[in-house]
Parts: structure tokens; sequence; C-alpha cells
């Protein structure tokens, strides 16, 4: 490794058998404490934290030189390894302490905004202003450390399989992945724009087209949308796609790949990751991502409750609505009235009407106990429920049932603390080709418009039966997070045509948006598909963190907002001039 020009040991490898050698370190103060003519100062790097001493050993002028030490100051320190006489277990450097020949100070800093020792209260904006000033925290290098080692892992999986990276362009013709698109106006062609790609999608395709036969990036991709914890306006994928393959080739690919990080990022061992279809995923947990750490599952009750007398969900049901419930297990003695509350306002916000419940005994209480006897013993039956568990049931139009409990379920898991530790993987398969949007009317593409439909599905194109049809798509879910997805793609640029008109894009406008694909299609293009992994996501789950933020150096806010460089900011009006662009927001 190269050596560097002062510095032999970095502070945090130095152990009892350095013992008598002179060394140099560089590094932060981590603390410095003047106890009266001894200074200790902790000096830390990437490395770790080793103790320097500056006593009766170290000459009078290096006693000064330490005391002159503050927080976070950058620090070269020569001395001696010597044995601590109280050591310090909870440190790997805790034996040994540096007893100093030298302190020199090579950079100062004024106080510090907030510490970055131990446990960190200032707020996260405050972190990300100075985010040089968080990323000192071990965690968060930590955190890089393993991102960066999961990008050597998976690109060395992949080149052993054969697969090469090559790079797609970043100032690009958009790419519909259902977000919003960054734009970025062009000086040399007025009142034109290129998009950021939300995926290098159509890329990847025409690599295949263009015989690559097997392609990865590990890439950034921006899309304009809503933030949330796991969401960010660019993101990273580890973007596949392959030649000649069939889905269960791609599934057992990306399954290679998640077993290979976990293994040798997490070190945990990936067991067979079980399939099931987008309808199950929906019928047994009303979401398309399911946690499948715990049970909690729902079960589908219209046909027990067709006929009940209990006229609200009579009501909703004889509207064409469905009833669902679920378990909470001993719910009944440690549930309180304002948590059953609150939860019926967290299924409210997904446009559930309501969330009924039942605490299960002889007799039942709560507002279920108006159905019949004969009802509620064929609830218990089919939910499993037994004396003193909590029933939840919603009911209504099928969307709010499923996302209302779909979303409570994991929430109510949390919430009583029953999630165990660990992770649980699943793969979704088989999820319907379109999906009507519920305001304009039109078909929309549930995965991109580039997605096969399952061979048999293919001949309903056009028909007016495309809500029947299945795509050949498939994600893959760990705890709730969807953490991959892909699809077999249609190569056949007639049934492409098919699918663009399917979605209301006229011949026009599919040859403008996408005609090179449309082309590109009609020259040799041999069956394929690929997936792409939210690498983001992926480290977050295995550095043990729930913000995406802490893996990402430089992360931007959930008001898309990078708050050290202050971007986005007004640019000066030559600038705008110059690309034809107006500011209309000016007062
Ligand atoms: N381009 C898709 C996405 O970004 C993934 C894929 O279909 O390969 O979600």
């Amino acid at each position: 490794m190269l050596k560097n020009a002062r510095r032999t040991h970095t502070c945090g490898e130095l152990r009892p058998d350095h013992a008598g050698q002179t060394v140099v370190v560089q590094g932060w103060a981590q603390n410095a404490r003047d106890m009266g003519g001894v200074v200790f100062v902790n000096l830390r790097d990437r490395n770790g934290l080793v103790q320097v001493v500056a006593d009766e050993r170290s000459p009078e002028a290096v006693r000064q030189a330490a005391a002159g030490v503050h927080l976070e100051y950058v620090v070269e320190v020569e001395g001696v390894v010597q044995l601590r006489a109280s050591p310090n277990p909870k440190l790997p450097t805790g034996m040994i302490e540096i007893v100093a020949s030298s302190v020199k100070i090579l950079s100062r800093t004024p106080p510090l905004p907030f510490s970055i020792e131990g446990h960190i209260s200032a707020n996260e904006d405050l972190r990300l202003q100075y985010r040089y000033l968080d990323l000192r925290r071990p965690e968060v290098q930590k955190n890089l450390v393993a991102r960066h080692r999961a990008a050597i892992a998976v690109r060395k999986y992949m080149d052993a399989e054969g697969f090469v990276e090559v790079e797609t362009p970043v100032l690009t013709k958009a790419t519909p992945e259902g977000a919003r698109d960054y734009l970025v106006p062009s000086r040399v062609h007025a009142g034109q724009w290129y998009a950021l790609p939300q995926s290098p999608q159509l890329f990847k395709q025409i690599l295949m087209v263009a015989g690559m036969d097997r392609y990865f990036q590990i890439v950034k991709c921006f899309r304009d949308e809503d933030l949330r914890a796991d969401r960010q306006p660019e993101f990273t994928q580890i973007d596949i796609e392959m030649s000649f393959a069939t889905r269960e080739m791609v599934m057992e690919l990306a399954t290679n790949v998640v077993k290979t990080l976990w293994n040798e990022i997490g070190g945990h061992t990936v067991p067979e990751i079980p399939v099931i279809s987008y309808t199950e995923a929906i019928t047994r947990f009303g979401v398309d991502a399911p946690d499948t750490r715990f049970g909690m599952e729902h079960t589908v009750v219209t046909e027990l409750l067709r006929n009940t007398e209990f006229s609200v969900i009579r009501g909703l049901l004889d509207a064409g609505g469905i009833a669902k419930a679920f378990v909470v297990k001993g719910g009944g003695a440690s549930v309180s009235r304002k948590q059953l509350d609150a939860w019926t306002g967290f299924v409210k916000s997904y446009k559930l009407g309501g969330l009924m419940y039942g605490k299960v005994g002889a007799p039942w209480t709560g507002p279920l106990s108006k159905l019949s006897e004969a009802e509620l013993s064929a609830i218990a039956a089919a939910t499993g429920a037994v004396e003193g568990d909590l029933v939840l049931l919603g009911a209504g139009n099928p969307n709010a049932v499923n996302a209302g409990l779909g979303k409570l379920r994991p929430a109510v898991a949390k919430e009583l603390g029953v999630v165990p530790p660990g992770y649980s993987f699943v793969w979704v398969v088989d999820f319907p080709s379109f999906e009507k949007d519920e305001e304009s009317g039109r078909w929309m593409a549930v995965h991109h418009p580039f997605t096969s439909p399952r061979p048999e599905a293919i001949p309903l194109l056009g028909t007016g039966r495309e809500g029947e049809m299945f795509a050949d798509a498939y994600d893959i879910v760990c705890n709730g997070y969807e953490i991959g997805g892909g699809s077999i793609r249609i190569h056949d640029p007639d049934v492409q045509a098919k699918v663009f008109s399917t979605i209301g894009l006229t011949d026009e406008e599919a040859k403008m948006k996408f005609g090179f694909l449309l082309d590109a299609l009609r020259h040799g293009a041999p069956p394929h598909g690929g997936l792409a992994f939210g690498f983001d996501r992926i480290i977050m789950l295995l550095c043990g963190t729930d913000n995406i933020r802490d893996v990402i150096a430089f992360p931007k806010t959930t008001s898309a907002q990078d708050l050290m460089s202050g971007a986005p900011s007004p640019v000066d009006a030559g600038q705008l001039k110059e690309l034809y662009v107006r500011n209309t927001n000016e007062g």
C-alpha cells in the first residue's frame, strides 16, 4: 500500500505489539483534556481512535503544543507507543497510548456546530449543512465503506458471470419510469431539452440489440418525485440486462447478487427466496411489497359477511366492496382505545372509510360485536383468532381495503414490537400489465411500457380486455422494501407499438418519444430481459438503518435540497438567456 509521507500508522491500528516503537499518526482531535501539566488528546482517523499523552516524558514545548489542541483540530503526533497504566477495554487501541515527542497542529477550526462524538442530537438539517463534520462520525464512514465493498462485490460477481459494465448517457431523452423528469435546457438547440435518465432502460435494451449480450452498470438515476425516507431524487441502481434470457434466469442471477451482497457485506446467509404472485401478495398482505418477517396476514372475509345484517358492512359489500381482516395476537390486553383511534386515522389516509375491530371473547367486544354469533365464529375460524385476540377489519373499495390494511399491518407490528430482527425476502411475479389511471380513465403500464406481457396475454392487446393481462415482470422484496424489479422485455416491434397505443400514445407520439427504440427493435432484437436493484436501499438494509441519507455521502433533504452546497439555487439572468429559458416566477 502507498505509504504516507509522514504517517507511519493509522490511529486505529496500534496494539501492544507496537510498544516501544516510534510512530507518527495524523488525525482529528476527538477530545483534548489538559489535566494541569498532563495533556490527553484522542486522535481519530477513518481507522479508529488512539490516545496521545503529553506529560513529563515529553519536552515542555510539546506539552505546550498539546495544550493548544482543541476539538477537531488536525494534528500530527510523533511519539513512542507505550502500554497504558489504565487500559480502556472498550477501545481496540485501548491497551496503549502514544507518548508525544512532537505535536504539530496542521489545521484549526472554530467551535463546532455540533459534537461529533457519541450520540448526535443535532437535527438532521444542521448535520446535512455541515455534512463534512457529520461524515467524520465513524458510523457514517462505516456505511460508506460498506457501500464501497458492496459495489466491489457486485462488480466482481457480475464480471464472473460474463456481464460487461457499460456507461450510458446522463444527458438523454426522457425514459418513462412513472416519475417526473429532471430537464436540462440545450444552449445549442434553442427550446430543446435533455432529460436526466429515470433509468438507463432504453439504452440497456439497445445494448442487447447491439449484441452486448450481458450488461450491467452501477448507475445514477434521477426522478423528480415526492420524497420519502427511502427515496432520493438522485439514486443509484445496479442495472442489469441479458439477452436470450428467461424470467427464471434473471431471477436466479438477481437472487445470486442478493446472496453475494448479504453474505459478503452483511455476513448473512440468504435462504431460498419464496416466489408469490402479485395477486397472492395483495390477498395475503394487501401490498405488493410485503414485509414477510412476521405473520398478521390478511384473510378475505367478504363471503362470510355477504348476508350480514350489520348494515354498514352489508352496504359496502353490496356496492361491490370487499372485506378483509387480520388478527393481533393477545391484542385484547395490550391495545388501547387511543391506539385503535390512531390506527383508524391511519387507514383513512389510504381512503379506507374506517377500521372495525373486535376483541375476541365470550362475548366479543368492540364494534364487530354487532355481527351475528355465526358470523363471528366464522371470522374467528377463518382468521385463526382465539380468545383475547384483536381482530381488525376493513370493508369497502378493494384498493382502499388492501392499501389501508396493507400499510396498517407493518405499522401495527412495528408499534407492538413484534417484528423480529433479520431479513426476509420474497419474489413477487405476474403483475398486471396495465392499470387504469383513476383520473384520466386511461391505461397505464404498471412496470414500464417496455415490459412484455406474459405470452398467453399478448393476444388480449387491443381487445379492451387489457385489464386481464399479466406481465412478465418480477420484483424482489426485503423486509417490506422493494429492492429490485424488472421484466422480460418486448422485442417484437409490433407488440411494442400495440402497447404504446394501449397506453394512449398516438403513432406520432410513440415515434417522437421512442422512435429510436422501435427502430432498434426492427433491426434484429434478441429476446431479452433484466432488472434493476435500488443500490441505496440495499445498503440501507445492510447497514441496519431506515434512513437512506445515512448511506449516501451527500444526500438531499426530503424537499430535494442539498443543504451543504445550497442546491438548487438561482442562476444569473445571462445564463438563462443563453439557454432560452425565462423565469416565470419572478415578481
Ligand atoms: N428500468 C427499471 C426501473 O428502473 C428496471 C428494469 O425494468 O430493469 O425500475
